[in-house]
């Protein structure tokens, strides 16, 4: 791979200070199918030593100032920044987003770091008015501990800063293990953090066994908090995992995101929201719409100006100018998209455009719409993860809610619509952790990221982001 700073490619993990462990898993480029690069394997026992490492930095750590931490977070934020264009290549060629999605994950991650590097300076106390006259009450918070973050393949970079970052602020220290389809990103990440002065021990990253690797991180008492972003079935086994130490935990799990298209929505906002929700990343994120609700009135006009924007998405290798998808992760992905889209047509979806893998091979697909879909098909319970709008039709207001809540996910909604007394109905009955309304885009690290149901629970970014991990610690202070 060609970079401009080699020194980011790592093939080997990073656990108190040192790199190691013997490159044997190989990562693949799914555009064109070529190893382009091999990570350890490392299972419970480098694990265990990895956790041990961030348990002998805490105290240190934990000892600094939280302007201390800052400045540190602050260099690793100015690192990745500097590292922008090798970051986003080594993405792009391990998981297949267009570079142009790439450099802009890169910003979105770095400024994770910066937002936690200023939040460090405000993980405030309180000092309740006292129940007794000769007592005072004040609440501290204190870091977690030794947290650990297991991490996917569709953000590798953003969804390990947005963990680590926070977690570093508050005084943890942390052992990361990111998604083997995509490590090198997380490598890359460390060499900068350490580079940018980040004590041995305080980051530590391995690679290999997910059953291995996952069953040490949750089973080792010295963890205190697991903080994971994955498929919900994964999640509930990992907090099944971690109830015989009873570790806290922050759950950003699987979604099912309703787009409601109202009869007074901006329709050409409306289907420029959904092709931003719908096909980033090749519809591959936990936030991307997986079905489009639109009433009777404007449900052909939005289908047939959908299709016509449908049509301008350009397929093809990350790594080429003007490319808006990638391919799939792999072939399983592949798989459940071609499986969703023949379960939809057997039972009466009509194709509008694509429905059929890209001439390109591969794990490429063609963006696909579909319309006159219903709730009984695969489609509309579970998460496609691919680059396929599924249209369905509603009557009225009460029926876009009930067949928006109909799911047991609840990350992400968006709707449009230009009547105020809608917007706060519609707001404040979608069962859903965050809502987009009369946008596709969601996501900042100013703003509260994370789920309810069984998208799972917890906060990334925003204030409430320090807050997961820090723990309230309550002192009495008597006799006065
Ligand atoms: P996806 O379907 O998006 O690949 P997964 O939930 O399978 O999502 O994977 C998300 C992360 O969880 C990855 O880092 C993966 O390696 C890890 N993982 C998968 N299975 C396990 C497991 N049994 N224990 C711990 N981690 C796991």
């Amino acid at each position: 791979m060609d970079l401009i700073d080699p020194d980011l490619l790592r093939d080997r993990c990073l656990i108190d200070g040192i790199w190691t462990g013997e490159p044997k898993l190989a990562v693949t480029d799914p555009a064109s199918g070529e190893i382009i690069a091999h990570v350890p394997q490392l299972g419970a026992a480098e694990t265990r030593e990895a956790i041990a490492a961030a348990e002998r930095a805490l105290p240190a750590w934990r000892a600094r100032t939280a302007k201390e931490r800052a400045t540190a977070l602050r260099r690793w934020f100015d690192a990745i920044v500097v590292a922008t264009e090798d970051l986003a290549m080594i993405m792009t060629r391990e998981q297949g987003k267009p570079l142009a999605e790439a450099r802009g994950e890169v910003a979105y991650a770095a400024a994770y770091v910066e937002w936690f590097a200023e939040e460090a300076k405000r993980v405030y106390g309180e000092i309740i008015p006292s129940h007794r006259a000769d007592s005072r009450l004040l609440v501290i918070r204190q870091p977690v501990g030794v947290c650990a973050a297991i991490t996917p393949w569709n953000f590798p970079a953003a969804m390990i800063t947005r963990k680590a970052a926070a977690a570093l602020a508050a005084g943890c220290t942390m052992v990361v293990k990111p998604a083997s389809q995509t490590p090198l990103t997380a490598l890359a990440l460390a060499r900068l953090a350490e580079r940018a002065g980040i004590p041995a021990g305080v980051i530590n990253v391995v690679t290999g066994s997910a059953r291995e690797i996952g069953g040490e991180l949750t089973a080792n008492p010295v963890v205190r908090k697991l903080s994971f972003t994955g498929s919900t079935e994964i999640g509930k086994l990992l907090m099944g995992q971690s109830a015989a130490t009873l570790k806290k935990l922050s759950m950003e799990l699987g979604g099912n995101a309703p787009f409601i298209v109202f009869d007074d929505a901006d329709l050409d906002a409306a289907v420029e929201g959904a092709i931003t929700s719908k096909y980033r990343n090749t519809g591959q994120t936990c936030v991307c719409v997986n079905r489009i609700l639109v009433q009777d009135g404007v449900y052909d006009e939005f289908a047939r100006r959908l299709a016509v924007a449908v049509a301008r998405l350009q397929v093809g290798p990350g790594t080429e100018p003007g490319v808006t998808q990638g391919p799939l992760i792999d072939n399983a992905a592949l798989a459940k998209v071609e499986e969703h889209i023949a379960d939809a047509v057997q039972n009466g979806a009509e194709i509008v455009s694509g429905g059929q893998r890209h001439s390109l091979g591969g794990t490429f697909f063609e963006p696909t719409v579909l319309t006159g879909c219903t709730p009984e098909m695969a489609l509309a319970r579970e998460e496609t993860f691919g680059p396929v709008a599924a249209l369905f039709r509603f009557a009225d207001e009460a029926e876009a809610i009930r067949l928006a809540n109909d799911t047991e996910f609840g990350l992400a909604g968006y709707f449009y619509s230009r009547d105020i007394g809608r917007i706060w109905r519609v707001a404040e009955a979608m069962e859903c952790g965050m809502i987009g309304i009369n946008t596709g885009l969601i996501s900042t690290e100013v703003a509260p990221f994370g789920g309810i149901k069984e998208s799972g629970f917890g906060r990334e970014g925003s204030r409430h982001g320090i807050e997961d991990y820090s723990e309230i610690k309550y002192l009495c202070m008597a006799g006065l």
